[in-house]
């Protein structure tokens, strides 16, 4: 998670039944420390984390509800593309 105060927060899957995904514990992190301004998230694993990965649903959803103008790179078309948080999550949930 890289916010727009130039600060990078990163965060690992922490498994089990309920576990969080990376990109939840990035984005408690970044939160713990006061960012509230978010530029950008990217999922990866593999060694040395050489594949981009796509957000779970779950974490579409927190995404769209903290962050929904953060972009998430995810892999498209055979690269990459970078799409703004609440264009991956249509038709949510929201408590609006
Ligand atoms: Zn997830």
């Amino acid at each position: 998670m890289r916010c727009k105060s130039g600060k990078v927060y990163v965060g690992v899957n922490l498994y089990s039944l309920h576990g969080a995904c990376a990109e939840q514990v990035a984005i408690g992190a970044a939160i713990t420390n006061g960012e509230r301004e978010f530029d950008a998230i990217v999922a990866v694993r593999g060694e040395a984390g050489g594949e981009v990965i796509p957000p779970c649903g779950n974490c579409r959803q927190i995404l769209h509800d903290y962050m929904p103008d953060c972009g998430v790179i995810v892999p498209a078309g055979g690269g990459l593309a970078k799409i703004r948080a609440k264009e991956l999550l249509p038709f949510s949930y929201s408590v609006e």
